[in-house]
């Protein structure tokens, strides 16, 4: 288990690593296949990004007392088709383990969630980075699980008319590297759907300079977490 960087997050932890890229808009600048790659030294299948499991890091957690946030298999996608189902069950019993925790996994093949009822502690969130995509939202909606995110990065597309009917939290954020910032409507159209329905927004610190630019969204808060706190 590792400390992060990431802003919401106070962990990350990688039982499963790899991912066969299906249906992802985003695979050619995979961040996590880059992440992947530098553990060569320690595991050939993880720099192949082939998916598979690390058994021995399956209850790291326990460790940590303090109430955590923890993201789960950010190196690879935990709900990959080449995962079995037997394998995430055991890691929910893990995880059941250790109430205080709140875990995240983010998936872009929520079809592969086939329990009908996940860990109370588990949030599960759904990548939507263009139209095509918005079916993981519908799928999302029939997930019995703590709370259900919708992290719109990289934004690619106007999503302005999106259905977040059933969600609980949004994350709107940029591309890093390559640098490819959505246009400031597109950002501001989805805080306006989002907070009709009084729902929190997390803005990633790598929209800073889109929020900072455009005076109508100086006026959002702009990393809302209180209804996921852990
Ligand atoms: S789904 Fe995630 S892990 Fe898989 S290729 Fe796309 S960005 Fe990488
Ligand atoms: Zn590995």
């Amino acid at each position: 288990m590792n400390r992060t960087k990431i802003e919401y997050l106070d962990y990350t932890t990688n039982p499963t690593v790899g991912c066969s890229g299906l249906g992802c808009a985003v695979a050619k600048e995979c961040w996590a296949a880059k992440q992947a790659k530098r553990q060569k030294h320690k595991c050939a299948i993880c720099y192949s990004f082939v998916p598979h499991v690390h058994w021995e890091r399956f209850d790291d957690f326990l460790s940590v007392k303090k109430p955590s946030r923890i993201g789960v298999s950010f190196m690879g996608e935990f709900f990959d088709k080449e995962i079995s189902n037997w394998v995430r069950k055991d890691y929910y019993l893990h995880m059941m383990k250790a109430p205080q925790h709140m875990f995240i996994i983010f998936t872009k093949q929520p079809q592969n969630i086939d329990d009908e009822e996940l860990p109370p502690n588990l949030s599960i969130g759904v990548s939507v980075n263009r139209k095509k995509d918005l079916w993981r939202i519908d799928v999302l909606r029939q997930v019995k699980c703590q709370y259900r995110i919708v992290s719109f990065e990289p934004l690619y597309e106007d999503l302005s008319d999106v259905n977040l009917e059933g969600i609980d939290w949004v994350i709107i954020g940029g591309q890093t590297r390559p640098k490819l910032l959505p246009s400031y409507p597109w950002v501001l159209g989805l805080i306006q759907r989002a907070k009709a329905l009084n729902l929190p927004v997390f803005i990633k610190n790598n929209l800073k300079e889109v929020m900072a630019r455009w005076p109508p969204l100086r006026e959002y808060p702009h990393q809302e977490m209180e209804k996921v706190r852990a």
